[in-house]
């Protein structure tokens, strides 16, 4: 997959010192064969290599720094980029006005189920959505928004098959004006493909009724498919944003890259599912890492890059091993915690952690952290250099010093040397991954 390819790229970019143009290039053809191979449109594949190298190239030659993940950085920016930077929101008229969202899209694309799950989310959100039944080509299509209507509590209108789909709309947007619903959807028809009796169709409805929205649903597993059909939908009737369903299938990320750059339109929705609750709002960053693998670990990585001394890393590590872990290494350590956003932020980008976040934050107090470092900055430098040389009368001055209570003074003191001697029974604690995360 896509995933484990760029991972692979990656994994050899990051074993590297230094990044060469070479190293680049070579990078960015394995990127650039993984990307076509996930289907990404070919032009957006050559454009999006050649302003990576570029970017790469140059930077590497300006910063030394762990070129690697410098790359990484690039390309994921890159990949935002390319899905439209932020997220674009439905746009929808204050509440005491009717807003009128027409989906559209081929048969079996995600339309009704889409629908639902929105309306739904709009109720949710405190707004009276309505849903039209226009489609009364497919058989059971009635039935069927019936149906998760009924599962996300909104009201269905609909006037049977024998009705035509602009005139059920026009009656449909009076049935809102006069409920007082302030958001209405317009479930159309589709057909299996693209075809003028569907383009007319749609143009009927909005010359019978003001549209404000007009969403294309397209279907992520279909692959580059799914780019053809939003450009095609966007030249002959116009949209103004997609739903890309289907997305928890095993989908390759192709689509998601390349809708926008093709069609200039942007994703604003993508379905994980049959349920009700699966649909999410589309985060091009989410979107850019999930493609690159590595969960939001992208920016831990990131940061911690940009912050960690890789050579102070390494002689703490020495010192660990050799148990002469000292107070100036603890700051250190603290230093860096904090470099990266202080430890609910580390937790926060943890993959895995999700709910019990609230939690652990609960757990970690950082203003003890602060009261610590005052601890250890009230210290002597040879007595942060030497624990050994701690006794009663240095304890007393150094909790002047920090105004903090004796008590607390021995309390740290204490926690400190039992971390130091954990230290000492357990060599191997400071191996790769563990850098940096311990506390006292
Ligand atoms: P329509 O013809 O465009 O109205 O498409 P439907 O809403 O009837 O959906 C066609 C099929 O796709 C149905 O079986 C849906 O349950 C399924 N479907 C729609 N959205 C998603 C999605 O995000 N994920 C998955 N796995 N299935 C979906
Ligand atoms: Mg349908």
């Amino acid at each position: 997959s896509l995933t484990d390819k760029l991972q692979n790229v990656f994994k050899n970019l990051r074993s590297k010192g230094k990044l060469t143009e070479d190293d680049v290039k070579a990078a960015l053809k394995e990127v650039k064969m993984a990307l076509l191979e996930a289907d990404v449109n070919f032009k957006v594949v050559k454009q999006f290599t050649k302003t990576v190298q570029e970017k790469a190239i140059g930077q590497d030659v300006m910063n030394g720094l762990n070129p690697g993940q410098m790359v990484i950085k690039i390309v994921h920016d890159e990949l935002v980029n390319l899905m439209g930077e932020s997220t674009t929101e439905l746009p929808l008229k204050p509440s005491n006005d009717l807003t009128v969202i027409m989906m559209i899209g081929l048969q079996g694309s995600g339309k009704t189920t889409t629908v639902s799950k929105l309306a739904g989310q709009m109720k949710q959100k405190g707004r009276k959505p309505l849903l039209a039944a226009l489609d009364v080509y497919r058989p059971g299509a009635i039935e069927q928004l019936q149906i998760n209507g009924d599962k996300v509590g909104v009201e269905v209108f609909s006037m049977g098959n024998q009705v035509k789909p602009a005139d059920i709309a026009r009656a449909a947007y009076d049935h809102a004006k006069s409920t007082g619903a302030n958001v209405l959807f317009l479930d159309t028809a589709g057909r299996l493909q693209i075809d003028e009796s569907m383009m007319e169709e749609l143009v009927a409805i909005r010359e019978t009724i003001k549209v404000d929205v007009s969403l294309l649903v397209v279907d992520a597993m279909t692959g580059q498919e799914a780019v053809n059909v939003a450009r095609t939908f966007n030249e002959k009737v116009g949209i103004d944003g997609v739903v890309l369903t289907k997305m928890d299938g095993d989908t390759r990320g192709g689509a998601a890259l390349s809708i926008r750059a093709i069609c200039g339109k942007p994703i604003m929705y993508v379905g994980m599912g049959e349920k009700m609750s699966d649909l999410e709002q589309f985060y091009p960053d989410r979107m850019a890492s999930r493609i690159l693998g590595m969960g939001d670990v992208l920016s831990l990585i990131e940061k911690a890059q940009a912050n960690i001394d890789e050579e102070k890393a390494r002689e703490l590590e020495q010192r660990v091993r050799k148990a002469q872990f000292t107070y100036d290494d603890y700051l250190n350590s603290m230093d860096q915690m904090r470099n990266m956003g202080g430890i609910s932020s580390i937790l926060s980008m943890m993959p895995g952690l999700g709910g019990k976040m609230k939690e652990l934050e609960g757990m970690i107090d950082e203003k003890d952290l602060a009261r610590k470092e005052a601890i250890i900055k009230s210290m002597t430098p040879k007595e942060r250099a030497n624990p050994d040389l701690m006794s009663m009368s240095r304890k007393q001055r150094i909790a002047k010093g920090a105004g903090v209570d004796i008590v607390e003074v021995n309390r740290f003191i204490k926690s400190f040397e039992q971390t130091r001697k954990m230290m000492k029974q357990m060599p191997g604690l400071m191996k790769k991954g563990k850098r940096g995360k311990f506390g006292g």
